[in-house]
């Protein structure tokens, strides 16, 4: 089974940087890494691949300055090769912007399987880009995934709602989203990271994938951000006094949250 994951590369969370004044945009000219939402992608493509007995992870990214250094962290995980989208064109690509050129890299090498996605990126997250993905590739789109089984052409996911889940199948090749930490992602061992170093990593433009450079970047976005404000500090969090009923507030807590 062949199985493409779609891999943000992000400022690093620890250290995210600047918003660029102008454009009210993050400014990437730093060192990116892999989102960690995406990590769960990959663990669970590498995890169907194995269980189908053959087959490959492929990583498809878009990031700026021929970036590899998130795709190198999933390459060491044990993904086969990459297909990178570079290109100063892309400059202010909006999120329908993003999947025209994600779905055109994945087109490149023919369908596959299944193409995995994150929910939502860590940093700009508008949570759109899968469904508009699936769409663009004509692929049922199933979304929030917190588990992926494939039999029989099928693929079954439990899909993660509020009150818990319910079971949604669909014949492949479909796009499924995944919800963050689902599954534990490897670490890369030493032999992974060494053997990354030599994994293919395609790097291809707008031109190599016959998108036009209008419809993308500025001059394509049909999105524009129009103010950037910061984020409310957080609330002190609520401290519950045991006076030997605690638990009963505490179970009510949960309860209102949803988590229970
Ligand atoms: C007007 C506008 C201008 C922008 N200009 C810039 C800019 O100049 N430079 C810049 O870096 N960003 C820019 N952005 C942000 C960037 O376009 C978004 O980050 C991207 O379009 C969608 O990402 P998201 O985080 O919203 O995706 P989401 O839908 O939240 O992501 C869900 C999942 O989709 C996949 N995915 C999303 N993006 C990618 C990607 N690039 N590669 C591989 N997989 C991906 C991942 O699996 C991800 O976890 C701009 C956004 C807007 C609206």
């Amino acid at each position: 089974m062949n199985v493409v994951v779609c891999v943000k590369q992000i400022p690093d969370p620890a250290d995210p940087g600047e918003l660029d004044p102008e454009t009210k945009t993050l400014k990437r000219d730093v060192k990116l890494i892999l989102d960690e939402s995406d990590s769960y992608g990959v663990e669970m493509a590498l995890q169907l691949v194995d269980n189908a007995g053959g087959g490959e992870v492929t990583l498809v990214s878009m990031a700026p300055n021929s970036e590899v250094g998130g795709l190198r962290t999933a390459l060491a995980m044990g993904a086969a090769s990459a297909v990178l989208v570079s290109d100063p064109a892309l400059q202010g690509t909006d999120a329908l912007g993003t999947a025209r050129v994600l779905a055109a890299a994945i087109q490149k090498n023919g369908t596959p399987d299944l193409v995995l996605a994150a929910t939502e990126s860590s940093d700009g997250y508008t949570g759109t880009v899968p469904v508009q993905l699936a769409e663009l590739l004509g692929l049922p789109s199933v979304t929030f995934a917190k588990s992926i089984e494939v039999a029989d052409n099928q693929v079954k996911i439990e899909r993660q709602t509020e009150a818990g889940y319910d079971e949604v199948e669909c014949p492949i090749p479909a796009l499924v989203s995944v919800t963050a930490g689902v599954v534990e992602p490897r670490y890369p061992s030493f032999k992974g990271i060494m053997a990354a170093k030599s994994k293919p990593v395609d790097e291809v433009t707008c031109g190599d994938l016959g998108i036009d450079a209008g419809s993308v970047g500025w001059a394509g976005g049909g999105q524009e951000i129009v103010l950037v404000e910061e984020a409310e500090a957080r609330e002190a969090g609520e401290i519950i006094e045991d006076d030997g009923e605690g638990f009963q507030k505490i179970v009510e807590l949960l309860d209102n949250l949803k988590v229970i």
